[in-house]
């Protein structure tokens, strides 16, 4: 895999740098336009797409010049960035998706004018388990999680003047902004307000913020429970099937109800019985929130739970059929999601690989940003020795030898036992078997069967089952 260097680049560095301070600070820098940023969900669809549009034409004007992925497309597709002039001229720009970004070097995906030390890796598996391994940007890294470690905080703070700390604290509050339409201000959710996140991997915020591990929960719940009691979230995020596996421990265990006012469901849309469960164990409103690793949050729910308000500011969504026509309002389709804030990897018309609709009409709330329904998320789990183990821990480990995995499947047999199939991306030694093996029994506690096969059958989508119970009766 081919990267840029720092020294090649070095020359092209200096001769930009107004573009990469652009690049660098374009949102924290210029107020008046963070304002506008913080309110057009909250403005007619009109002024939205005026913004939208111009969003568009400024990511596609230096996404052509900087990044040569989207060169070569809109030059082989006969497209000018210059001949996007109206919102509906989007349809002109080709349609991409984690397969076509694959196939080319990763040299050519990114920012050119950003140096290497601006790059970080990020891993999806997605559903097929055949990851997606794309850099995202420090600067941008640092926009999409709304936090990050304490010295690189400190390091743009420095050069930022404290612009990008406000921003994050900003951020945090417009990725839950569900709390905003609540009635909650913006002082008082980023004064008052304690998160608890739980996922796989950790993205520290700072002291009002606690990452619990997916593992923990079906480890120690009881420890989870404990930490959870004494630090007493007002948001909880997290996987719908790991609160209902936590919430069904709490009733084993009987111990006293947890009061948590507001959980958001990531990851995977939940089912009006399992809000309604979550309701009653947690006393919580649950909240669905739509996001993707490479794009970051997409859309949020407001409080009537009939789709979610897109983050219009931030992303223009489309509906799109499999000629990659739009649709109208109400009808299914894929959902394809062109970011306006990353400069640095753009994702421009990017294939999510969801299928979702755009509710028609005006929500009941007044949030006049469209509503977006995604189907076909419900979270996949394996269920052995009467533990749940959830797709995205599969997922990670087997993203964690990207390596030597080209694509693979998880097995659960009649015995209660689990068997990981792999198509082997090169030679597997019994040395590679040992560490994957290891890697399993360390983080899952589980010890898989690893056989190498040359075929993993496709479902009628034409995905790979990544989970498959072959014990359940048929
Ligand atoms: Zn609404």
């Amino acid at each position: 895999m081919s990267f840029p260097t720092t020294q090649r680049y070095s020359s092209e560095l200096l001769k930009n740098m107004w573009e990469l301070s652009h690049i660098f600070f374009h949102m924290p820098i210029n107020k008046t336009k963070w304002y506008a940023w913080r309110h057009i969900h909250t403005l007619p669809q009109s002024i939205a797409r005026h913004w939208q549009l111009r969003e568009l034409r400024f990511q596609l004007r230096q996404a052509y010049s900087n990044v040569p992925f989207y060169r070569q497309l809109l030059d082989k597709k006969g497209v000018h960035p210059d001949d996007v002039r109206s919102f509906d001229d989007i349809q002109k720009l080709p349609i991409i998706n984690k397969g076509l970004m694959r196939k080319v070097p990763v040299s050519e995906l990114v920012n050119k004018t950003l140096p290497l030390w601006a790059y970080n890796w990020t891993e999806t598996s997605g559903s097929t388990g055949e990851p997606f391994r794309f850099p995202t940007s420090r600067p941008f890294y640092f926009y999409k999680h709304f936090g990050c470690p304490k010295r690189i905080a400190r390091y743009y703070r420095l050069l930022s003047v404290g612009a990008i700390h406000t921003r994050t604290r900003t951020a945090d509050v417009y990725v839950d902004r569900f709390l905003l339409w609540r009635g909650f201000s913006f002082g008082h959710i980023s004064r008052k307000f304690r998160f608890a996140d739980i996922r796989t991997v950790n993205r520290p915020r700072g002291r009002h913020f606690l990452h619990v591990p997916v593992s923990d929960v079906r480890e120690h719940p009881t420890a989870v429970i404990e930490k959870l009691t004494k630090f007493q979230p007002d948001v909880v995020s997290g996987r719908v099937t790991t609160l209902i596996e936590l919430a069904q421990r709490m009733n084993e265990f009987g111990t006293a109800p947890l009061n948590i006012p507001f959980i958001t469901s990531v990851g995977e849309m939940t089912t009006e019985a399992q809000k309604n469960y979550l309701a009653k164990a947690f006393g919580a409103e649950v909240y669905d929130r739509y996001g993707l690793e490479e794009l970051g949050d997409v859309a949020i729910e407001c409080r009537e739970h009939n789709g979610m308000h897109i983050h219009e500011e931030s992303d223009i969504v489309e509906i799109v059929d499999d000629r990659d026509s739009p649709v109208s309002p109400g009808a299914p389709g894929r959902v394809v999601v062109t970011n306006l804030c990353n400069y640095s990897v753009p994702f421009i018309r990017y294939d999510t690989g969801d299928r979702g609709k755009i509710l028609p009409g005006k929500c009941p709330c007044g949030i006049p940003a469209r509503r977006l329904i995604i189907y076909g998320r419900l979270g996949a789990f394996l269920e052995v020795g009467g533990k749940k183990y959830q797709f995205p821990e599969f997922a990670a480990i087997v993203a964690s030898f990207s390596d030597i995995i080209l694509r693979s499947q998880v097995v659960k047999l009649p015995d209660n036992t689990i068997e990981l199939r792999i198509i082997p991306a090169r030679k597997v030694s019994e040395k590679d078997i040992q560490l994957i093996t290891e890697t399993f029994k360390k983080q899952l506690s589980l010890t898989p069967r690893i056989i190498l096969v040359e075929k993993i059958p496709f479902n009628a989508s034409g995905k790979t089952q990544f989970l498959r119970d072959e014990g359940r009766p048929i």
